[in-house]
């Protein structure tokens, strides 16, 4: 089952991420899919801020991926799959089978490595200043595809 919300501003945007928070648990993982610039990041901020993390949240685009302390102990482990060809080099699959809450920016490219029980999100721009944001359990329901649209 997938849900839809249109025409989300920045404000609707980082409201919908607390409400999010609080249905995480450890284990928790969460795809973010959509085109550059679609939000990806920034839903990613919005989350970590809501789950409690106080360092500024930035893109992993060039390391792969950042870990984060958050509210109750928890590692919040926040990958872009953008540039990751190869999970198995860092070890992927121990973070997201893990005990911490894992964020996946372009996670439709490595979508078979994703556990089943994973939260799609899928960011597409709707209007200059909104977004419309897609949410289900998976790939799939939230209209992505396993294409690699990179280049
Ligand atoms: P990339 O694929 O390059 O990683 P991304 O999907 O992570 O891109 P962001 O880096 O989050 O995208 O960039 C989204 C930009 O759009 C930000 O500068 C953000 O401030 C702006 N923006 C404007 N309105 C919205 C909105 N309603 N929701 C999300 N982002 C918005
Ligand atoms: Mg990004």
């Amino acid at each position: 089952m997938s849900e839809v919300k249109k025409a989300l501003t920045l404000e609707a945007l980082e409201s919908y991420a607390q409400a999010l928070s609080k249905t995480l648990a450890p284990g928790s993982v969460i795809c973010l899919i959509g085109p550059l610039g679609a939000g990806k990041t920034t839903f990613s901020q919005f989350l970590c801020k809501a789950l409690g993390v106080e360092e500024y949240v930035t893109s992993p685009t060039f390391n792969l991926m950042n870990v984060y302390d958050a509210d109750r102990g928890l590692n919040i482990y926040h990958f872009d799959a953008y540039r990751l060809s190869e999970p198995d080099e860092i070890g992927m699959d121990d973070y997201l089978y893990g005990k911490g809450i894992s964020i996946v920016e372009w996670a439709d490219l490595i979508a078979e490595w994703i556990p089943k029980g994973a939260i799609w999100i899928a960011l597409e721009p709707d209007g200059e200043f909104c977004r419309k944001l897609t949410v289900g359990d998976s790939l799939e329901e939230v209209g992505g595809s396993h294409e690699d649209d990179r280049h």
